[in-house]
């Protein structure tokens, strides 16, 4: 049997896949990690598929939950979003 029959998701009911269109347990997620640019901050979610191999998923900062962002990450992230708001000219 090779690879072309193997079954390749969805593995149950309104599963999401993932940005290469493979489903977990296909692609695992590996970990989410930040990369700080000159004006702004980056985040990704290195993914690792077993049929497209490792990449990196770009994230907004709002999809994390809570409990997923870093003590640490906060006040970066904070400086980014006041950033953010103060290029748009919004008012406080
Ligand atoms: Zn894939």
């Amino acid at each position: 049997m090779g690879e072309s029959d193997e079954y390749l998701g969805p593995y149950f009911k309104g599963q999401v896949p993932e940005q290469c269109g493979h489903y977990y347990p296909d692609v695992m997620r590996v970990r989410d990690k930040s990369e700080d640019q000159l004006s702004y901050q980056r985040f990704f979610r290195v993914l690792d598929c077993r049929f497209c191999g490792q990449y990196g998923k770009s994230i907004r900062p709002e999809a994390f939950s809570r409990a997923e962002i870093a003590e640490k990450d906060l006040p970066r992230i904070r400086k980014s979003e006041l950033a953010k708001l103060l290029k748009r000219n919004v008012a406080f």
